[in-house]
């Protein structure tokens, strides 16, 4: 029976048996037993299924990963211990030395790092294209050796909104998928595979935990990318792997290749697992995702609006804004609402900004975003503090943005805190 996301957040992933745990279980343990070698053999062969070492698969981070898959309507998913790791996962699973990648320019700044210098110190090129730019101007970078296309549905921080279905007909014209951080809005306000996107990661750091007690991250493919198909492109999955006897992913494992090859090459080599204790508190927090989007977007609207009728506020960008430079991409692909995120300019300069956020009373200053507690960021003093003005305008940052993640609170409390700091600018 297929079901809604509000009932998949509380029921995906598992269930009970008779006599069992009603909650996900905890699987704490780092091996699983078996009666004789020749049953671990085969699972060393990838002949047989099964748990033998949490590394590879835990039970617990499975059920998690298959609830995130089941919202995202993919046909799997892998945990990562962070949403760093998520889309290096994602990206380098298909993309080696020698390899090009494609990214949208607005994009959070730690995978901007991770494509644009961590990549190319292990022979990846990647090329930022702004995502406003013409279809024969963002056309015109795809090379031979392009692995894939990366974008963020709602991006951090700017708030814009990335056209799904114009880049993922681009992407699929030069014979690559698109790959999508959908992190800031989840599953519950879009889900990309339904407008063409091929490869879902999240930091599920964020909204999906919510409440900031646990660092992880997500990988979730739709299944429906065909890489026999562009077989020339992608060595790694369609010829023989040598360190598993020759198998080839796509032969052995047909539309599970991608995650398969994820598990037993990326994840045997460079771990990068989530504690199961983590996978738990995720899934805990994943049961409430769609109630706290509804509030979070609730909240956002009536905090955005106010803003924008604020006269020491000199821009806001919120694409649920009618107004707002992405609201009619905004209508097409999240018109149930966006996220809790706003970014706003004070008028003023940045000292002014760092004051307002100084004064803030229960708002707490944090890198962190996406959370039950309202909180306050000032990237140009803070995660990009190294940029220049000059450069910060180059990222798609200006240099007075101000990152507001609207929480939980009741939204007058939030209102008031906001116009008290403002009062004291
Ligand atoms: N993707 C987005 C959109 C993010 O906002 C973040 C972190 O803020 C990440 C990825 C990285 O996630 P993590 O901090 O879990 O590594």
């Amino acid at each position: 029976m297929k079901q809604n996301v509000e009932t998949l957040c509380i029921h995906g992933g598992y269930r009970a048996g008779k006599g069992e745990a009603q909650q996900l279980p905890i699987y704490q343990t780092t091996t699983f037993r078996y009666n004789t070698s020749d049953e671990m053999a085969r699972l060393f062969d990838l002949k047989d299924s099964g748990y033998f070492y949490t590394r590879l698969a835990n039970p617990t981070n499975d059920a998690v990963a298959k609830k995130i898959a089941a919202l995202e309507g993919g046909i799997g998913g892998v945990l990562t211990c962070s949403g760093q790791a998520a889309n290096l996962f994602a990206v380098f699973n298909i993309c080696e030395c020698g390899g090009h990648v494609i990214a949208s320019n607005a994009i959070y700044g730690g995978t901007f790092n991770l494509l644009g210098t961590t990549l190319k110190k292990m022979g990846i090129e990647c090329t930022f294209v702004d995502p406003n730019w013409s279809d024969e101007k963002i056309e015109a970078c795809f090379k031979e050796n392009t692995k894939c296309f990366f974008g963020e549905t709602i991006s951090n921080p700017g708030g814009q909104v990335f056209d799904i279905e114009r880049f993922a007909k681009m992407a699929h014209k030069h014979g690559v998928p698109l790959i999508m951080d959908n992190t800031f809005p989840t599953p519950i306000n879009c889900r990309p595979f339904e407008w063409g996107c091929d490869i879902v990661t999240h930091a599920t750091t964020k909204y999906m935990d919510g409440h900031g007690a646990q660092v992880g991250g997500a990988v979730i493919d739709s299944g429906n990318f065909d890489w026999e198909a562009h077989a020339d492109k992608f060595p790694g999955l369609t010829t023989p792997d040598e360190s598993y006897h020759g198998l080839v992913y796509t032969k052995a494992f047909g539309k599970m290749a991608y995650l398969t090859k994820m598990v037993s090459q990326l994840m045997r080599d460079m771990g990068s697992i989530p504690a199961p204790e983590n996978s738990y508190l995720l899934n805990l927090s994943l049961e409430s995702l769609a109630c706290r989007m509804q509030k979070h977007c609730e909240n956002a609207r009536a905090v955005a609006k106010w803003l924008s009728n604020n006269p020491k506020v000199g821009w806001v960008n919120y694409s649920d804004l009618p107004g707002d430079k992405y609201h009619a991409l905004q209508q097409k692909y999240l018109p149930n609402g966006t996220c809790g995120v706003i970014a706003f300019g004070l008028n003023g300069s940045r000292e002014e900004a760092i004051r307002f956020m100084d004064n803030l009373k229960f708002i707490s200053i944090v890198t962190h975003v996406a959370d039950a507690k309202t909180c306050v960021l000032h990237p140009a003093s803070h995660t990009h503090r190294q940029l220049s003005d000059e450069q910060l305008r180059a990222a798609g940052i200006a240099p007075d943005l101000v990152r507001l993640s609207v929480g939980l609170e009741n939204v007058d409390d939030i209102i008031a805190d906001l116009q008290q700091a403002m009062d004291k600018m």
